[in-house]
This record gives C-alpha cells, sequence and structure tokens, in this order.
C-alpha cells in the first residue's frame, strides 16, 4: 500500500491501518501524566503545585498593556531583554542564559542536545566501546524525582538509569552512589530534582557539588521550587563547564499559564542548545510578564515567606492529626496520612473499608478530600503510594484542609 494518502483518506483509514504510520517508538510510548486541571466551582486546587497568589499587579497591568496590535508581531527570538535582566540578576552573561516554552521545554531540548538516541549512533562518537556508547546514551536520574525525565529519554529513544534516593528520599553521597555501583558516573546527562519533588526534600549545595563534581557527563539541576528551600546551587552553573541549572517562572512567580523557564550555565552548552531551539519558542506576552516579574521581586519575595509559613503550619496540623509528614523545601509537602495499611486495603471499596473499621489508604484519602472538593494528588508508585502530595495553598486553604482531614478522621 503507498504511504502517500490525501488528508480524507488518511481521516478514514481503520484504526490499525494508521498504526503503520506511526513510529513504534512514538507508538509504544507513555505520556507524561500531568496534575488535572478540573474546572469546578469550589475546588480547591491542591495537585499541581501552582502559586496560590496571583503575579504582582505590575506584572498584570504590564500583560495587559501588551495585548494589542502588536500581536501580530513575532516576540524577539532570543528573548533578549529577559536574557539580559536575569544575567544582571545572577551575575553572569546573556550568554549563559536560554529560556525555554516553560522549563520542560528545555529538559527535553537537553536531552535531544546531549544524549545519543540509543537507535542511531552519531559519527564524531562512532568508535567508542559498546559500554562507552551505553553512557554516551544515558539520561540518569534518580528516582522518585520529576517523572518528566523518563519519559523525555523514551521520547528520545535514549537508555535510561534511575537510581533510588536513600531511605526518606535523601541524597546518595558519592561514595554511596559508588558502592551502590548502579549509578553512572559517565552518563551523558544526569537530572537532579533540587529541593526533590515529589518528597519536598532539599539537598544541601555542598553535597550538590561534591555529587557534580564526581561526573563526567551534563549535570542539570532541576531547582523549579528552588524559591521555597534554604539555599540553592546556582554557583555550580558557573563554576562547572557542565553543570546547568534549570529554574523556571512557573512556581514561585505565579506564571504557570505563561510558560517560562531558563538555564543558567557554561556558554557553550547555552550555544548548542541554542542551536535546536525553535526560533520563536518563548511567546510575547510570556516574556512581558517575566521581565515585568524581575522589576518587581520584593512582592514575590513577600509570597515566599507565607506559602513557607503556611506549608511549616499546615505540616505541624497534619502532623497532630497523625499524618508523617516529610519535611519540606518546595511549595508542597508530602503527607503519609494515619494508620495507611496497604495489604489490608486491597479489594475493598474505601466506604466499605471504612464501615468494617479499617483504615484509609492514601488513595482513599485523595477520594475522600476530593468528595469535599479538596483535590491533592496521589502517584501510583511503589516509593511514594502511601502518601499525598499536597500543594501549599492559602491559609484558609490550609484550614479548610485541616477541617476536611479532621471531619474523615470523625
Ligand atoms: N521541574 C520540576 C521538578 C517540576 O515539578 C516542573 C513542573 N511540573 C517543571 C520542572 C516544569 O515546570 P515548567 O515547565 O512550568 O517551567
Amino acid at each position: 500500500m503507498s504511504r502517500v494518502h490525501g488528508l480524507t483518506e488518511l481521516f478514514q483509514m481503520p484504526k490499525r491501518q494508521n498504526i503503520g504510520l506511526i513510529r513504534p517508538l512514538v507508538h509504544e510510548l507513555h505520556a507524561y501524566v500531568p496534575g488535572e486541571q478540573p474546572k469546578i466551582k469550589g475546588l480547591i486546587k491542591l495537585n499541581t503545585n501552582e502559586n496560590p497568589y496571583p503575579p504582582s499587579p505590575r506584572v498584570l497591568k504590564a500583560v495587559k498593556a501588551a495585548v494589542d496590535g502588536r500581536l501580530r508581531l513575532y516576540p524577539n527570538p532570543t528573548a533578549q531583554v529577559l536574557r539580559e535582566k536575569l544575567a544582571k540578576l545572577h551575575g553572569c552573561r546573556a550568554e549563559n542564559i536560554i529560556i525555554g516554552n516553560g522549563s520542560d521545554e528545555l529538559l527535553a531540548m537537553a536531552v535531544r542536545a546531549f544524549v545519543e538516541p540509543a537507535t542511531t549512533e552519531g559519527t564524531r562518537r562512532r568508535t567508542a566501546s559498546a559500554s562507552s556508547r551505553r553512557r554516551l546514551q544515558t539520561v540518569q536520574y534518580f528516582h522518585p524525582s520529576y517523572s518528566l525525565y523518563p519519559v523525555l529519554a523514551d521520547i528520545h529513544g535514549a537508555a535510561k538509569n534511575a537510581v533510588a534516593l536513600n531511605t526518606n528520599f535523601t541524597l546518595p553521597s558519592v561514595r554511596e552512589l559508588e558502592q551502590g555501583g548502579r549509578w553512572d558516573f559517565h552518563a551523558a546527562l544526569t537530572f537532579v530534582t533540587t529541593p526533590n519533588a515529589p518528597s519536598g526534600r532539599g539537598y544541601s549545595t555542598a553535597a550538590l557539588e561534591k555529587l557534580c563534581r564526581a561526573m563526567k557527563g551534563v549535570v542539570v539541576l532541576d531547582e523549579a521550587y528552588v524559591d521555597f528551600a534554604g539555599e540553592n546551587a546556582l554557583k555550580l552553573a558557573m563554576k562547572y563547564p557542565h553543570v546547568i541549572v534549570s529554574r523556571t517562572f512557573s512556581k514561585a512567580y505565579s506564571l504557570c499559564f505563561q510558560r517560562v523557564g531558563y538555564f543558567v550555565g557554561n556558554a557553550e552548552l547555552i550555544a548548542a542548545l541554542d542551536k535546536i531551539r525553535d526560533s520563536y519558542n518563548v511567546n510575547g506576552l510570556g516574556q512581558v510578564a517575566a521581565v515585568t516579574t524581575l522589576e518587581d521581586l520584593a512582592y514575590y519575595r513577600v509570597n515566599f515567606r507565607k506559602i513557607i509559613s503556611t506549608r511549616e503550619e499546615l505540616s505541624r496540623a497534619l502532623t497532630r492529626l497523625g499524618f508523617r509528614v516529610l519535611p519540606s523545601e518546595t511549595n508542597f509537602i508530602l503527607a503519609q496520612p494515619p494508620g495507611t495499611v496497604l495489604s489490608a486495603a486491597r479489594g475493598k471499596s474505601p466506604r466499605s473499608r471504612q464501615d468494617a473499621g479499617g483504615t484509609l489508604d492514601a488513595k482513599d484519602w485523595l477520594q475522600k478530600l476530593r468528595e469535599k472538593k479538596i483535590l491533592v494528588r496521589w502517584f501510583n508508585q511503589p516509593e511514594i503510594k502511601n502518601f499525598l502530595r499536597i500543594t501549599i495553598g492559602t491559609p484558609a486553604e490550609a484550614e479548610a484542609l485541616v477541617r476536611a482531614v479532621k471531619a474523615i478522621l470523625r
């Protein structure tokens, strides 16, 4: 059968025939699953780590003022003004910065720029032995961490090396990684979510520096939540030519909707990423919003403090109610509901189990809270399936959550 079809023919083709048109890699791919975005009136949405506070009034004004006939024009292709402002903020040069359509786009570009697909061999690297070829094809990350990384590796046809974090999601030392024998110090690309998601655990810059020094490939320190943490590792991106720090305007700067993130790193690596960047990857309104954000940082610092204080307050309240709450340096907490006993739960509905005097597991809690119009996140992964990930909202939202928890416990 010819592979050339008219559009109408294509849409009318039976499903099985269409499959032949899709690359097997894509056909078999498990896509990233983002948190739900339901539009339910009165819903308290604590499932996707969005900031409960709006962008600053100055940012809203600037975005509104930019909505006029100029929308017909392309935006600045390299987000030049934003890069210059960020360079000033971070004490580097614009050449050290690349802006993405959210940091997700840049994470994907890093895989494309630094990792060989396992299915093809780069000409420059063709002479490599089988084991070093494998390393050049490897995307490495800790588990659990940001669940996008394995998806990006799969999309690219790269190999994955997921290595477990220590108990309670702490960072293994270099020595522990050496002894474990699974960590590849030569992996082409290593992602480290710091502070960690989904646990919220923060990692010290000293520990991260030791890890970076031991690595031979590119290391991306994904600092999506770092503004809620005690320290950040930006200086490592300035100090080491193979280290990149990833940041986003989504979380701390209330701009999820606008999709703006950035990498800071060595100019040569940034230039390589720039080569594979779509010409106009960052939309104009996003650039306006991010530039104005940087002119109003004091507004955001107040919000960081509010979110951190709500986080600590909520952690204490849930702990008092019998939850096990992990220490967090992010705008979310990972909390294990009281008395979660998974084995007892299998095969029965939450109601019948509760009626029988049993305990609710974390997935049941997700459902019970949803019935009370509070949406949190539950991950069906062995290491964290006993936990709920709860985004820090306003103090009023935290109080509503605590009230709902008390009612469920009753
Ligand atoms: N890194 C981590 C750890 C995240 O949780 C997220 C948000 N899901 C991102 C990066 C991407 O954020 P954005 O694309 O909105 O910049």
